[in-house]
């Protein structure tokens, strides 16, 4: 069976900034039923906006993920051994429900460090101006680049 959907993703907690979509989710992949489980495969696509870890400003990342999941109802769960531990339930309504799947699918897709582009120069330390819109007027603080290499092994 063919499956096409389009739907909303909440925000999603990162901790130290939010991964949003502001646009539509999108799903199109097949699901099959393979006796006691229902087999999806397919690709999630959405456009998704991060913030900097250096900078704080918005940027927007595009993000596939293909998804490859084993769904059993609830009322059949299978002897363990027959499906990997990624297999998830499905309600009685049989409603099976993707977004925690391709939720986690995104998760997988970043990177550690979230950056609006390699060559960001991020906040200035001292006066917080945002170096890749205006140089500021402060001193250098250090000849040797310590203070910016100390901050990011913290991070
Ligand atoms: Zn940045
Ligand atoms: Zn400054």
């Amino acid at each position: 069976m063919p499956l096409e959907l389009e739907g909303t993703l909440d925000p999603i907690d990162l901790t130290r900034s939010e991964m949003k979509f502001p646009g539509p989710v999108r799903f199109e992949g097949q699901a099959t039923n393979a006796g006691k489980h229902i087999l999806v495969t397919g690709t999630a696509q959405a456009e998704s906006v991060l913030t900097c870890d250096r900078c704080l400003e918005e940027y927007s990342m595009p993000l596939t993920v293909e998804l490859l999941e084993t769904f059993y109802r609830v009322d059949e769960a299978p002897a363990k051994e027959v499906l990997d531990d990624d297999a998830r339930p499905y309600g009685l309504d049989d409603e099976i429900d993707l977004r925690e799947s391709i939720e986690q699918g995104f998760l997988l897709q970043l990177p550690i460090k979230l950056l609006c582009s390699e060559e960001c120069k991020g906040l200035c330390p001292q006066c917080g101006a945002d170096r890749n819109k205006a140089s500021c007027q402060c001193p250098p603080q250090d000849d040797w680049g310590l203070g910016l290499l100390l901050r990011d092994l913290k991070e």
